[in-house]
């Protein structure tokens, strides 16, 4: 069994403890033992960011450019490789998982070009004789909390930033994937990473999460994962007087009109629910459809499911991969369930039987469903997605809109009229028209709205709100 150590001040150390990493298609498959780091370790690794930082923040924009680009074309050279070790440990399809990793390579190589781009400002000042120069510079210590269901992406989404603009990084990985984010730490270093500027330590959130939120030592935090989580680290953060970044969960809606193109509908909505196993932040979970279209829709999305193929997320033919773990798989039920008891008809949603020993849901479609039912408000983050049958697009706008998150949302139409007024009144940082809620590019802004996210958005040149502090520098020539 390959173990696998922290990676702090440039050197790999084991920690006290390891844990196993499983392959939620088969758990008689284990992708590792993953060391967990304790509190020292961690504390260990804050200090040897802060001491990196005195020379990693003035250092040029060449020398950033050079290891961002080289850790890209990494990543870009091993996708296959890191993909097939992202299916084994998340359980995505094999071509989403090589989907992912290429992404993470090409933020790699956008923010070597960021590095390069970050310019000021002067302005004229109202005083004679004086110029105004709006300069940016890095913040310090960024300290990373990220989420399993995107192990290489999100890591390379706060990493590639921050390192761009001269931050120096300890990354804590969600506890069930550390591999994909082992290696990416691992391509960083080998492009030439100075000892101290990135630093890898594995383990539990209560544990290494809290300590790297609690250090003094520590300038910012980068969080992604539950509200319930993030929203207890901000309060620290402000306690401790850290800027925080949160991206969290999301209920999002998409719209389908009468006026909707059938196909387009129904693979956006299947797609934007059920692919990556339902397992998206900005996942389709509530589809509010009218009553023109609602009977046609419905029944072309139950063909379409029946069609999906579950299994092994390393098995080439498979189109829905298995939940992450026995965890997940019980919420996912107790949903469904409980949609059941509220009246819900439910399509799917069952176990499936596969060759090998994983955690296997049919996607589940919840019709006859109300807006006040707990499915259509809480996040289940599994292959669930529920329908609601509105009158017209007023109520759909509505209903979209009766949520206390605003990650994403979608709306299916032929109508300019329409589409145009959903983009602007869907009270959500990301608006879809004709494709899945799911599904971005890397180079612009990422974030939502109300309980989805809070404080600066993440990715494209606007990651570097977060990610640089502003100064102001007056000249009295
Ligand atoms: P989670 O909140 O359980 O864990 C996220 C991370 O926080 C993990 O690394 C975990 O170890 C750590 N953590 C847990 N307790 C902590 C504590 N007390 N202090 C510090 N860190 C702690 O979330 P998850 O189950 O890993 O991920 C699923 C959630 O992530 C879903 O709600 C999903 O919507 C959200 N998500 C959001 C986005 C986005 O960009 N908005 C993207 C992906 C996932």
């Amino acid at each position: 069994m390959t173990r696998y150590a922290n990676y702090i001040d440039g050197e790999w150390l084991d920690g006290p403890t390891f844990s196993r990493n499983v392959n939620p298609s088969d758990v008689d498959d284990v992708v590792g033992e993953y060391s967990q780091a304790d509190v020292q370790q961690t504390a260990r690794a804050i200090q040897a960011a802060r001491k990196a930082f005195a020379s990693w923040s003035l250092s040029t924009p060449q020398q950033r450019f050079d290891v961002l680009d080289r850790a890209g074309t990494a990543i870009l050279a091993r996708k296959e490789e890191l993909g097939r070790l992202l299916a084994r440990e998340e359980g995505k399809t094999l071509p989403e998982a090589i989907g992912e990793a290429g992404r993470a390579g090409q933020i790699f190589k956008f923010f070597a070009g960021e590095a390069l781009r970050l310019g000021g400002e002067i302005v004229q000042s109202v005083r004679p004789g004086m110029t105004v120069e709006v300069t940016r510079e890095p913040l310090g210590v960024i300290g990373m909390i990220t989420p399993w269901n995107f192990p290489i992406a999100i890591p390379a989404w706060k990493i590639a930033p921050a390192l761009a603009y001269g931050n120096c990084v300890v990354i804590k990985p969600a506890d069930l994937v550390p591999g994909s984010a082992w290696e990416l730490v691992k391509i960083i270093a080998e492009a030439g990473a100075p000892a101290g500027v990135i630093n890898l330590v594995m383990g539990r959130g209560s544990v290494i999460g809290e300590a790297l939120v609690n250090s003094p030592d520590v300038d910012a935090i980068s969080f992604t994962g539950s509200v319930s989580t993030g929203r207890s680290i901000a309060a620290k953060c402000v306690e401790t007087g850290k800027k925080v970044q949160l991206e969290m969960g999301g209920k999002n809606p998409m719209v389908v009109l009468d006026d909707a193109d059938l196909d387009v509908a129904v693979e956006a909505c299947v797609n934007g629910a059920f692919f990556s196993t339902g397992q998206r932040c900005t996942a389709s979970s509530r589809l509010i459809v009218t009553e023109g279209i609602h009977d046609r829709f419905v029944e072309a999305v139950k063909a379409r499911l029946k069609t999906l193929k579950i299994g092994d997320a390393l098995a080439p033919d498979t189109q829905i991969g298995p939940v992450v773990d026995e965890r997940q798989l019980a919420q996912d039920e107790r949903y469904i369930a409980i949609a059941r008891e509220e009246g819900g008809t439910v399509f799917g949603g069952e176990r499936v039987a596969a060759s090998t020993n994983g955690f296997f849901l049919a996607p589940a479609l919840i019709t006859d469903t109300t807006p006040t039912m707990r499915i259509n408000r809480e996040e289940v983050f599994g292959p669930v997605a529920s329908v609601i049958k509105v009158k017209d697009y007023e109520a759909a706008l509505a209903t979209a809109n009766d949520t206390e998150f605003g990650l994403s949302a979608g709306i299916c139409t032929t109508s300019l009229k329409y589409a145009t007024h959903f983009k602007r009144h869907a009270q959500v940082g990301m608006v879809m028209v004709n494709t899945a809620t799911a599904g971005v590019d890397y180079h612009v802004p990422f974030g939502g709205r109300k309980g989805s996210s809070y404080g600066a958005r993440e990715q494209g040149s606007y990651a570097r709100e977060f990610y640089t502090t502003v100064k102001t520098a007056y000249v009295n020539a």
